[in-house]
């Protein structure tokens, strides 16, 4: 359909966009990263720590432009062997600064360790940023968030996100995997098909359920690695 044109029009040229502006980007940030490797070099300076934490930040921006880069043409990803447990760790331990400043508690309950997965554990630190990010836009400040880890068989695991925020209509929910799809002043409306992309990428499902005033669920499945 027409509409459907202009939809592939617009993220096409998103996509070119994107790819010009992460250009700009790396430049400045080659800069910035050869400085603070000079920093981290000198042996008198006492924040170690701070650099360290500068530089590792710098490298997730510059995997972050790379994500928005699928969206212009198909990157070579590296696959390999990771776990699961310790992404949505590092993911948790990422947000937690923003959860306090909101005031939502954060839970992570882990039913199962040493989960192995094979994937780019990049891209799928990304899908759960991405969906924490819209949990926490939704919810109010005194409600729990919580992220899960169970088996649900042999072969599959579910991640799923719950939140207790403000949820979703039916309309809502259909349109919620289109590209510039958002209900936000400052939404791009790119984060949920991007998460979706990857998690088919990645052999896993999505699945999300959600009631208006009552919050949301998002369920993703994904097949381990043995
Ligand atoms: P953005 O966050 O930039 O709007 P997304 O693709 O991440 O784009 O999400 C699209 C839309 O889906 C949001 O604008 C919002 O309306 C809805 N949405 C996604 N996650 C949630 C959630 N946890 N609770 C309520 N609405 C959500
Ligand atoms: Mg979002």
């Amino acid at each position: 359909t027409e509409k459907m044109i202009i939809q592939s029009e617009k993220l096409q040229l998103a996509g070119e966009i994107a790819a010009g502006v992460a250009h700009e980007i790396r430049n400045p940030m080659t800069v910035i990263s050869g400085f603070m490797q000079m920093m981290n070099s000198d042996p008198n300076h006492s924040y170690k720590e701070y650099t360290q934490v500068i530089q590792s930040e710098l490298e997730r921006i510059n995997l972050i432009i790379g994500e928005f880069l699928v969206l212009s043409k198909p990157q070579a990803i590296i696959r390999r062997h990771f776990m699961l447990d310790h992404v949505l760790k590092d993911v948790c331990l990422l947000f937690q600064p923003e959860l306090n400043l909101h005031g939502i508690e954060g839970k992570l309950v882990l039913e199962e360790k040493d989960i192995q997965l094979y994937g780019e554990q990049n891209q799928l630190k990304q899908v759960f940023i991405n969906l924490i990010k819209n949990a926490i836009e939704a919810t109010e400040s005194g409600r729990t968030l919580e992220m899960r880890l169970s088996r649900i068989s042999p072969q599959t695991v579910q991640v799923s996100i719950r939140d207790e925020g403000i949820g979703m209509t039916k309309d809502v929910l259909q349109q919620i995997f289109q590209p510039f799809f958002t209900t936000k002043q400052k939404g791009t409306g790119l984060g949920m098909m991007i998460s979706e992309k990857i998690i088919t990428e990645h052999g896993g499902t999505i699945e999300i359920d959600s009631e208006v005033n009552l919050g949301t669920t998002v369920r993703i499945n994904l097949p381990v690695s043995n």
